[in-house]
């Protein structure tokens, strides 16, 4: 979806808040812990209303492998 084109629908109409993220004061976020909460850049695709969403600072991730549990891949039933 970062490259523009919306996975479920394919077109090009994808809108990033990525730019206007430090302006907006982070209104997206996920709860990393009671504690602090992760900032989200959201795309979405205005043809479909697809939503995707990605963890804005990259250095969060390494605390989410600390806190959260992670999915075992389903062998038996991929996705
Ligand atoms: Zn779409």
């Amino acid at each position: 979806m970062k490259n523009g084109v919306c996975p479920r629908c394919h077109a090009q109409t994808v809108y990033s808040s990525e730019k206007i993220r430090n302006k907006t004061g982070n209104a997206s976020t996920i709860p990393l812990s009671f504690l602090r909460s992760i900032p989200l850049d959201n795309y979405v695709c205005t043809n479909c209303g697809y939503v995707e969403s990605y963890v804005a600072e990259p250095e969060m991730l390494v605390h989410i492998k600390d806190i959260w549990s992670r999915v075992e891949p389903d062998q038996t039933n991929p996705q």
